[in-house]
Protein backbone atom coordinates (compact mmCIF):
# COMPACT_ATOMS: atom_id res chain seq x y z
CA UNK A 1 0.00 0.00 0.00
CA UNK A 2 1.43 3.16 -0.86
CA UNK A 3 1.90 6.08 1.96
CA UNK A 4 0.46 9.58 1.31
CA UNK A 5 2.44 11.79 4.02
CA UNK A 6 5.06 13.68 1.64
CA UNK A 7 7.26 15.69 4.44
CA UNK A 8 6.18 18.27 7.02
CA UNK A 9 3.59 20.72 6.46
CA UNK A 10 3.78 23.41 9.37
CA UNK A 11 4.70 23.02 13.06
CA UNK A 12 2.43 25.52 14.86
CA UNK A 13 3.63 26.82 18.62
CA UNK A 14 1.70 29.06 21.44
CA UNK A 15 3.76 32.18 22.00
CA UNK A 16 3.68 35.34 24.62
CA UNK A 17 3.67 38.88 22.60
CA UNK A 18 3.11 39.34 18.73
CA UNK A 19 5.11 41.94 18.28
CA UNK A 20 8.18 40.19 19.94
CA UNK A 21 7.14 36.58 17.53
CA UNK A 22 7.00 38.80 14.33
CA UNK A 23 10.21 40.25 15.50
CA UNK A 24 12.21 36.77 15.91
CA UNK A 25 10.38 35.06 12.78
CA UNK A 26 10.52 37.94 10.62
CA UNK A 27 13.22 39.87 12.09
CA UNK A 28 15.75 37.40 13.45
CA UNK A 29 15.14 34.28 11.38
CA UNK A 30 14.57 36.02 7.76
CA UNK A 31 11.53 34.11 7.33
CA UNK A 32 8.50 35.75 5.41
CA UNK A 33 5.26 36.29 6.91
CA UNK A 34 3.11 34.20 4.48
CA UNK A 35 -0.20 35.12 5.64
CA UNK A 36 -1.95 37.23 9.22
CA UNK A 37 -5.35 35.61 10.02
CA UNK A 38 -6.87 34.74 13.46
CA UNK A 39 -6.87 31.32 15.52
CA UNK A 40 -10.13 30.16 14.00
CA UNK A 41 -10.85 28.67 17.35
CA UNK A 42 -10.78 32.11 18.52
CA UNK A 43 -10.59 35.10 16.77
CA UNK A 44 -9.61 37.55 19.33
CA UNK A 45 -6.03 35.77 18.87
CA UNK A 46 -3.51 36.00 15.70
CA UNK A 47 -2.71 33.42 13.76
CA UNK A 48 0.72 34.13 11.94
CA UNK A 49 2.10 31.71 9.05
CA UNK A 50 6.04 32.47 8.40
CA UNK A 51 7.26 30.40 5.39
CA UNK A 52 9.42 30.71 2.14
CA UNK A 53 7.76 33.31 -0.53
CA UNK A 54 4.39 31.41 -0.71
CA UNK A 55 4.69 29.56 2.31
CA UNK A 56 5.28 26.36 0.69
CA UNK A 57 4.52 23.22 2.88
CA UNK A 58 7.75 21.94 4.73
CA UNK A 59 8.77 25.55 5.19
CA UNK A 60 6.11 26.49 7.40
CA UNK A 61 6.11 28.03 11.07
CA UNK A 62 3.19 29.18 12.75
CA UNK A 63 2.01 30.75 16.16
CA UNK A 64 -0.93 31.91 18.00
CA UNK A 65 0.23 34.88 20.04
CA UNK A 66 -2.09 34.47 23.12
CA UNK A 67 -0.52 37.23 25.57
CA UNK A 68 -3.15 38.94 27.47
CA UNK A 69 -5.52 35.81 27.14
CA UNK A 70 -4.96 33.91 30.71
CA UNK A 71 -3.02 31.27 28.78
CA UNK A 72 -0.38 29.76 31.50
CA UNK A 73 3.03 28.79 30.62
CA UNK A 74 3.31 25.74 29.16
CA UNK A 75 5.29 22.55 30.37
CA UNK A 76 7.96 20.80 28.46
CA UNK A 77 7.97 17.21 28.57
CA UNK A 78 6.89 13.79 26.89
CA UNK A 79 4.31 13.69 24.19
CA UNK A 80 5.33 17.14 22.85
CA UNK A 81 7.42 18.59 19.86
CA UNK A 82 10.22 20.02 22.18
CA UNK A 83 12.63 21.29 19.09
CA UNK A 84 11.76 22.83 15.83
CA UNK A 85 14.73 22.94 13.72
CA UNK A 86 15.70 24.73 10.60
CA UNK A 87 17.65 24.13 7.54
CA UNK A 88 20.65 26.34 6.45
CA UNK A 89 23.46 25.94 4.01
CA UNK A 90 26.77 24.02 5.25
CA UNK A 91 29.26 26.40 6.52
CA UNK A 92 26.71 29.46 7.41
CA UNK A 93 27.01 28.54 11.31
CA UNK A 94 28.94 31.64 12.66
CA UNK A 95 26.88 34.25 10.20
CA UNK A 96 23.96 32.89 12.29
CA UNK A 97 25.37 33.12 15.44
CA UNK A 98 26.49 36.92 14.51
CA UNK A 99 22.96 37.68 13.16
CA UNK A 100 21.01 35.68 16.39
CA UNK A 101 23.74 38.06 18.66
CA UNK A 102 22.68 41.22 16.91
CA UNK A 103 18.97 40.61 17.46
CA UNK A 104 19.61 39.76 21.10
CA UNK A 105 19.51 36.19 21.05
CA UNK A 106 21.90 33.98 22.53
CA UNK A 107 22.94 31.22 20.49
CA UNK A 108 24.62 27.76 21.84
CA UNK A 109 26.78 25.33 20.04
CA UNK A 110 25.50 21.67 19.86
CA UNK A 111 26.94 18.11 19.40
CA UNK A 112 26.98 17.67 16.01
CA UNK A 113 23.50 15.57 15.11
CA UNK A 114 24.01 12.75 12.64
CA UNK A 115 27.37 14.55 10.85
CA UNK A 116 25.73 18.38 10.62
CA UNK A 117 26.41 21.21 12.76
CA UNK A 118 23.91 22.43 14.83
CA UNK A 119 23.03 25.86 16.99
CA UNK A 120 20.34 26.15 19.36
CA UNK A 121 18.31 29.37 20.52
CA UNK A 122 15.10 30.33 21.85
CA UNK A 123 12.54 32.61 21.76
CA UNK A 124 11.30 35.42 24.16
CA UNK A 125 8.18 32.56 24.98
CA UNK A 126 11.16 30.10 25.55
CA UNK A 127 10.13 28.11 22.52
CA UNK A 128 13.71 26.01 21.70
CA UNK A 129 15.03 25.98 17.87
CA UNK A 130 17.70 24.75 16.32
CA UNK A 131 19.73 25.93 12.91
CA UNK A 132 21.29 22.45 11.28
CA UNK A 133 23.99 23.26 8.73
CA UNK A 134 23.78 20.95 6.00
CA UNK A 135 24.71 21.09 2.21
CA UNK A 136 21.76 18.54 0.43
CA UNK A 137 18.67 20.82 0.67
CA UNK A 138 18.25 22.15 -2.55
CA UNK A 139 14.75 24.11 -1.19
CA UNK A 140 15.37 27.83 -3.18
CA UNK A 141 15.27 30.43 -0.30
CA UNK A 142 13.11 33.20 0.82
CA UNK A 143 15.36 36.15 0.71
CA UNK A 144 14.27 38.85 2.79
CA UNK A 145 15.27 42.55 1.66
CA UNK A 146 18.70 43.01 2.57
CA UNK A 147 19.10 39.36 2.47
CA UNK A 148 21.68 37.04 1.47
CA UNK A 149 20.87 33.71 -0.09
CA UNK A 150 24.31 31.81 0.71
CA UNK A 151 22.78 31.70 4.70
CA UNK A 152 19.05 32.21 4.37
CA UNK A 153 16.59 29.41 6.33
CA UNK A 154 15.60 26.77 3.69
CA UNK A 155 12.54 25.69 5.26
CA UNK A 156 11.67 23.35 8.19
CA UNK A 157 14.79 20.49 8.81
CA UNK A 158 12.53 18.38 11.59
CA UNK A 159 11.27 18.05 14.61
CA UNK A 160 12.62 16.47 17.69
CA UNK A 161 9.50 14.89 19.89
CA UNK A 162 10.00 13.84 23.20
CA UNK A 163 8.30 10.39 24.06
CA UNK A 164 8.55 8.29 27.33
CA UNK A 165 8.95 5.23 24.90
CA UNK A 166 9.28 5.02 21.00
CA UNK A 167 7.85 1.08 20.46
CA UNK A 168 4.26 2.32 19.93
CA UNK A 169 5.19 5.64 18.27
CA UNK A 170 7.37 3.77 15.96
CA UNK A 171 5.10 1.19 14.75
CA UNK A 172 2.11 3.74 13.62
CA UNK A 173 4.81 6.13 11.97
CA UNK A 174 6.22 3.18 9.89
CA UNK A 175 3.42 0.83 9.41
CA UNK A 176 0.87 3.73 8.77
CA UNK A 177 2.44 6.97 7.58
CA UNK A 178 5.06 5.51 6.31
CA UNK A 179 8.43 6.74 7.75
CA UNK A 180 11.00 4.83 7.81
CA UNK A 181 14.17 4.50 10.30
CA UNK A 182 16.95 6.21 8.90
CA UNK A 183 19.51 6.41 11.86
CA UNK A 184 19.89 6.09 15.50
CA UNK A 185 22.52 7.86 17.89
CA UNK A 186 21.99 7.24 21.95
CA UNK A 187 18.17 7.93 22.56
CA UNK A 188 17.52 9.65 19.28
CA UNK A 189 16.12 7.82 16.66
CA UNK A 190 15.63 9.58 13.12
CA UNK A 191 12.71 8.73 10.88
CA UNK A 192 12.13 10.48 7.55
CA UNK A 193 9.42 10.03 4.35
CA UNK A 194 10.27 9.43 0.67
CA UNK A 195 13.80 10.86 -0.33
CA UNK A 196 14.53 11.40 3.88
CA UNK A 197 16.80 14.81 4.16
CA UNK A 198 15.79 18.53 5.63
CA UNK A 199 11.71 18.81 5.48
CA UNK A 200 11.09 14.82 5.19
CA UNK A 201 12.71 14.15 8.52
CA UNK A 202 10.93 13.94 12.71
CA UNK A 203 13.58 12.68 15.29
CA UNK A 204 12.17 10.81 18.23
CA UNK A 205 13.67 11.15 21.39
CA UNK A 206 12.99 9.21 24.24
CA UNK A 207 13.22 9.58 27.87
CA UNK A 208 11.63 7.08 30.03
CA UNK A 209 11.09 9.75 33.35
CA UNK A 210 10.63 12.81 31.57
CA UNK A 211 7.43 14.84 32.94
CA UNK A 212 4.44 15.03 30.78
CA UNK A 213 3.99 18.17 28.94
CA UNK A 214 1.44 20.77 29.57
CA UNK A 215 0.07 22.68 26.72
CA UNK A 216 0.70 26.68 26.96
CA UNK A 217 2.55 29.78 26.27
CA UNK A 218 6.16 28.75 25.09
CA UNK A 219 5.35 25.36 23.59
CA UNK A 220 4.80 23.56 20.12
CA UNK A 221 1.39 23.09 19.89
CA UNK A 222 1.33 20.51 16.87
CA UNK A 223 3.16 19.36 14.11
CA UNK A 224 2.00 19.04 10.89
CA UNK A 225 2.78 16.61 7.93
CA UNK A 226 1.98 17.14 4.76
CA UNK A 227 -0.59 15.07 2.42
CA UNK A 228 -1.33 15.53 -1.20
CA UNK A 229 -4.87 16.21 -1.80
CA UNK A 230 -8.59 15.31 -0.08
CA UNK A 231 -9.10 12.03 -1.16
CA UNK A 232 -5.55 10.81 -0.08
CA UNK A 233 -6.47 12.46 3.27
CA UNK A 234 -9.57 10.82 3.80
CA UNK A 235 -8.10 7.40 2.97
CA UNK A 236 -5.23 8.38 5.81
CA UNK A 237 -8.18 9.08 8.14
CA UNK A 238 -9.55 5.42 7.48
CA UNK A 239 -6.47 3.72 7.76
CA UNK A 240 -5.57 5.69 11.40
CA UNK A 241 -8.95 5.01 12.28
CA UNK A 242 -8.73 1.13 11.92
CA UNK A 243 -5.31 1.28 13.11
CA UNK A 244 -7.45 2.77 16.49
CA UNK A 245 -6.49 6.57 16.69
CA UNK A 246 -9.12 8.94 17.28
CA UNK A 247 -9.01 11.09 14.23
CA UNK A 248 -11.12 14.41 14.14
CA UNK A 249 -12.93 15.06 11.18
CA UNK A 250 -11.60 17.08 7.84
CA UNK A 251 -11.52 20.48 9.36
CA UNK A 252 -11.57 23.46 6.53
CA UNK A 253 -7.90 25.77 7.61
CA UNK A 254 -8.56 27.94 4.45
CA UNK A 255 -5.23 27.24 3.33
CA UNK A 256 -5.49 23.49 3.42
CA UNK A 257 -8.10 21.03 5.29
CA UNK A 258 -6.84 18.98 8.15
CA UNK A 259 -6.75 16.42 10.42
CA UNK A 260 -5.48 15.71 13.66
CA UNK A 261 -4.99 12.87 16.30
CA UNK A 262 -2.32 12.06 19.00
CA UNK A 263 0.01 9.21 18.12
CA UNK A 264 0.36 6.98 21.13
CA UNK A 265 3.17 9.14 22.97
CA UNK A 266 1.10 11.58 23.40
CA UNK A 267 2.15 14.22 20.25
CA UNK A 268 -0.59 16.18 18.44
CA UNK A 269 -0.15 15.42 14.65
CA UNK A 270 -2.18 17.06 11.77
CA UNK A 271 -2.21 15.97 8.44
CA UNK A 272 -2.65 19.13 5.97
CA UNK A 273 -3.21 19.04 2.33
CA UNK A 274 -1.08 21.01 0.55
CA UNK A 275 -3.29 23.40 -1.64
CA UNK A 276 -5.23 25.19 -1.96
CA UNK A 277 -2.66 27.07 -0.24
CA UNK A 278 -1.78 30.68 0.44
CA UNK A 279 -2.46 32.61 -2.69
CA UNK A 280 -6.32 31.79 -2.06
CA UNK A 281 -6.62 35.21 -0.78
CA UNK A 282 -4.37 37.50 -1.73
CA UNK A 283 -1.80 38.10 -4.58
CA UNK A 284 1.83 36.37 -3.85
CA UNK A 285 3.61 39.68 -3.67
CA UNK A 286 1.44 40.90 -1.10
CA UNK A 287 1.37 37.81 0.99
CA UNK A 288 1.03 38.67 4.28
CA UNK A 289 0.64 42.53 4.63
CA UNK A 290 -3.73 42.37 5.31
CA UNK A 291 -5.53 40.93 7.92
CA UNK A 292 -7.22 37.92 6.48
CA UNK A 293 -10.30 36.26 8.06
CA UNK A 294 -12.16 33.17 6.74
CA UNK A 295 -15.25 34.07 4.76
CA UNK A 296 -17.28 33.02 8.01
CA UNK A 297 -15.44 35.59 10.21
CA UNK A 298 -15.92 38.44 7.96
CA UNK A 299 -18.93 39.39 9.58
CA UNK A 300 -17.18 40.51 12.48
CA UNK A 301 -14.07 41.97 11.21
CA UNK A 302 -14.86 45.04 12.95
CA UNK A 303 -14.94 43.78 16.34
CA UNK A 304 -11.77 41.57 15.41
CA UNK A 305 -9.76 44.02 14.26
CA UNK A 306 -9.52 46.31 17.61
CA UNK A 307 -9.29 43.14 19.64
CA UNK A 308 -5.90 42.62 18.07
CA UNK A 309 -2.46 44.24 19.10
CA UNK A 310 -1.18 46.49 16.72
CA UNK A 311 2.20 44.84 14.81
CA UNK A 312 4.97 46.23 13.19
CA UNK A 313 6.86 43.84 10.46
CA UNK A 314 10.32 44.63 9.88
ZN1 LIG B 1 -1.70 23.11 12.20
Amino acid sequence: MSHPILGLHHVTATVDHAQDDIDFSVGALGLRLVKKTVNFDNHHVYHFYYGDERGTPGTIWTTFPYAGHGVPVGRKGAGQVVTTSFSVPGGSLAWWRARLSKHGIAATDVADRFGDAVVACADASGLEFELIANKHDHREPWIAAGGDRDVAIRGLHSVTMLVRSADRTLDLMTSVLGYREIERQDNRVRVAVGHAGPGRTIDIVVDPSAPMAANGVGTVHHVAMAIDGADAQLALRQRLIDYGCHVTDVRDRCYFTSIYFREPGGVLFEVATTGPGFEIDEPVATLGTALKLPPWEETYRSTIEVGLAEIDVP
